[in-house]
């Protein structure tokens, strides 16, 4: 695990073993805001112990992004501190992050200690504000990768932790493209010093723009491109010659993921305007 201290109260961990997914702390004197957890335990654990080094009494509060396994499996480690989520987490949690578990620990016996934990506060609607030790955090509900995702704005440092919303490149498979294309343009409204991204690395305030811009760009090329191939009509099989580097971003961050994401999205928008047709899949 690597860790990053990208203001004076806040840190960045990002994963050695799983897709480079990141997490974060926000320390304050009456405890510490962790955003996110890390997949495997081991690296968790890590995030635990350091929150208790930063902050008296440790990690106050977990916040979760999204009910993704990579970003929530954790959240057992960390006992004391109040679990928060958007509503939408809890039911998908639930119903969905429930039996993935059981499957993912039948492959990865590393998991197999890791307990699923449902959130203690959630709130619905537009935003929460979160107040400790001074410091003011404000939870942004910013559908698109997920119906549940909650993006977390430390305001006094002006870093966004956006989770993934902003991937280096998106992932739509399990959300709606135009709910993301929104939640995008809401971070380019913001004044941000600091983005961390849920995959990846830490973006510069200079540089938030341009790549927020390259991502809508890419919703927007692999809409077009799709709508192609479902208006040919000779199948799914040309999907494959559509390219990452086409819709303007690069197949090289997070080892080999960036293609396998940019086809899984190829063909879930192909399955989706098909059946918005009336057509099979
Ligand atoms: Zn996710």
């Amino acid at each position: 695990m690597l860790r990053e201290r990208v203001s004076e109260d806040i840190y960045v961990f990002t994963s050695e073993v799983y897709a480079q997914v990141t997490a974060g702390i926000i320390a304050t004197p009456d405890g510490a805001i962790v955003v996110d957890t890390l997949p495997f335990p081991g690296e968790s654990r890590q995030v635990a112990a350091f929150a208790a080094h930063v902050s008296p009494g440790g990690a106050r509060y977990v916040v979760l992004t999204h009910y993704h396994a990579d970003h929530a499996y954790g959240a057992y480690l960390f006992p004391k501190a109040d679990l928060v989520a958007h509503q939408r987490a809890r039911r998908l949690l639930a119903e969905v992050g429930a039996p993935a578990l059981k499957a993912a620990q039948a492959e990865a016996p590393e998991l197999e200690e890791v307990r699923l934990r449902l959130p203690d506060i959630t709130f619905e609607g537009g935003d929460m504000g979160l107040q400790l030790g001074g410091k003011v955090v404000r939870l942004i509900h910013a559908p698109g990768h997920t119906d549940d995702m909650v993006m977390v704005y430390a305001e006094d440092a002006h870093v966004l932790f956006a989770s993934d919303t902003l991937m280096p490149v998106p992932s739509v498979v399990d959300g709606d493209v135009d709910a993301l294309r929104a939640s995008l343009r809401f971070i380019d409204e913001l004044q941000v010093e600091n983005l961390v991204e849920g995959h990846g690395e830490v973006i510069l305030r200079g540089e938030v723009s341009e790549v927020v811009q390259a991502s809508i760009k890419y919703l927007d090329c692999i809409e077009t491109r799709v709508a192609k191939v479902v208006e040919a009509g000779k199948g799914r099989e040309p999907l494959r010659k559509i390219t990452v580097e086409q819709c303007g971003l690069s197949r090289i961050p997070l080892g080999g993921l960036v293609q396998q994401i940019h086809m899984a999205n190829l063909f879930a928008l192909y399955n989706r305007m098909l059946a918005a047709q009336g057509r099979a899949a």
